[in-house]
């Protein structure tokens, strides 16, 4: 059997490493006699697997101790539409940067429950930069301020994040948490959905300053209550174990390969040396996005002549590299970068990049 170097944007590769062992543990786990599939999260054996995820997290992350880590069901949408019924008052302002296609998505997943106001916004120029920091219009009184640390369609990432205002900065880091170090004290709020750079869809990771936990939020029920949700343990209701249990694996993976100054080493050679080939390639691979505001993550690029594309994308499954397909939005292609995606995998992608190019010249 060949695995092809996937660069699917979400749900994304996984380390080979992780799937070999839950593919060993899937029958039983350890001497359950069952699978994680089958036992109760309320039992000792998930109890304790659910509690050496989280610690991983932590330490992974280097998350403050006061700081409450959620692991939720729904998605990074979900969190998006959550956020102001936990953390904002009825009728409050709440202050949206918006970078790209998913900080148009928090803004409008919020908008029926908080007076959401684009603070700023790229869109004019296509997403193809950052919003200017003093351009930035802040609300005096708004609930928090949200951006998208990484735009995963457009292929934009917050390098140095700006000076913010006085209200917290909630983060969506869906697909570039883990990915280098991070201050997670600079945030009243980070969340993730799992399934680009932390594991499998199905799981999201919700990191929380105790002060907006406290916060009293709107009219709610229990089950979309997050500091209700941190007093239990996020197990209000039957949480997603096999999705715990596999984002549990690929932690103690991330930790053991190095942690996040090994992934961003390793990240930055990947996306530098894909760049420097599209670059390089005199026009015929281009990538749009500003130098300054490139992802590391997530790299979309065109080809020259659209024409070719299909037939791209069908040679390079050919040559075992999947997962191209840009989105539907933007065309062209994407290759995503996540921390499970091999340098050498990289480096076969710009060597068929190059061959593509001599052939179809
Ligand atoms: C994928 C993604 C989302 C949406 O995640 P779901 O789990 O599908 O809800 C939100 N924000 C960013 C930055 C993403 O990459």
């Amino acid at each position: 059997m060949a695995r092809a170097f996937n660069f699917s944007p979400g749900p994304a590769t996984l380390p080979e490493a992780v799937l070999l062992r839950a593919q060993a543990e899937l029958l039983e786990y350890r001497d359950c006699g069952a699978s994680v599939l089958e036992i109760s999260h309320r039992g000792a054996d998930f109890m304790e697997l659910a509690q050496r995820a989280e610690a991983d997290l932590r330490a992974l992350l280097s998350i403050p101790d006061d700081y409450a880590v959620l692991f939720t069901s729904g998605g990074a949408t979900t969190v998006q539409a959550l956020l102001p019924l936990n953390f904002a008052a009825p009728g409050q302002a709440a202050d949206y940067v918006v970078s790209g296609h998913w900080g148009k998505t928090a803004l409008r997943q919020a908008a029926t429950a908080v007076d959401a106001r684009v603070a700023a916004s790229s869109e004019g120029g296509g997403f193809r930069d950052l919003p200017e920091r003093q351009g930035w219009m802040l609300s005096p009184d708004a609930a928090y301020l949200h951006l998208t640390a990484n735009e995963t369609i457009h292929g934009v990432e917050w390098r140095q994040l700006p000076e913010f205002g006085q209200a917290p900065v909630i983060a969506d880091f869906s697909s570039s948490i883990a990915s280098e170090p991070l201050d997670v004290a600079k945030f009243g709020a980070i969340y993730a959905g799992a399934q680009k750079n932390l594991g499998p869809a199905g799981i999201t990771v919700l990191i929380v300053r105790p002060d907006l936990l406290e916060r009293e939020g709107q009219p709610r029920a229990p089950v979309l209550d997050y500091r209700a949700q941190a007093k239990a343990g996020s197990m209000l209701n039957t949480p997603p174990t096999w999705n715990w249990y596999l984002l549990g694996l690929c932690l103690r993976w991330t930790l053991d390969q190095g942690g996040v100054d090994e992934f961003a080493r390793r990240n930055a050679r990947k996306a530098a040396s894909l760049y420097a080939a599209i670059d390089g390639s005199g026009g015929y691979y281009r990538n749009e996005v500003a130098p300054r505001a490139r992802s590391r993550m997530n790299v979309p690029f065109f080809l020259h002549d659209p024409a070719l594309d299909a037939t791209f994308i069908a040679q390079a499954r050919e040559a075992g590299l999947i997962g191209l397909k840009g989105h539907r939005v933007l065309g062209g292609m994407r290759v995503s970068l996540y921390n499970a995606l091999p340098e050498d995998g990289v480096r076969a992608l710009i060597d068929f990049m190059q061959e593509f190019q001599k052939s179809h010249g």
